[in-house]
């Protein structure tokens, strides 16, 4: 399991979730290239260690357990592990 971030992201791309994350698992940074480009910041499913540490932070609750991700925003499962697999 991993975190998710979901629709309310999207435009907002606030960034106090990747000071937030002990591993580095949220991307884009804003000195990446592709930061002002993408539309959310997306949690690499395969790095996350699942300790919550960005949920309390994010100023628009977009950021989700898996499991407990609202069935409406299921598919952003999806586009955070689509993002990593570029
Ligand atoms: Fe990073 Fe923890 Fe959030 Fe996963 S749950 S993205 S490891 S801060």
């Amino acid at each position: 399991m991993a975190f998710v971030i979901s629709a309310p992201c999207i435009d907002v791309k606030d960034t106090a979730c990747l000071n937030a994350c002990p591993v580095d698992c949220i991307h884009p940074r804003k000195d990446q290239a592709d930061f002002e480009f993408v539309r959310m910041l997306y949690i690499d499913p395969a790095i996350c260690i699942d300790c919550g540490a960005c949920v309390p932070v994010c100023p628009v609750e977009a950021i989700y357990a898996e499991d407990d991700l609202p069935y409406r925003w299921d598919h952003f499962i999806r586009v955070n592990t689509e993002y990593y697999k570029k």
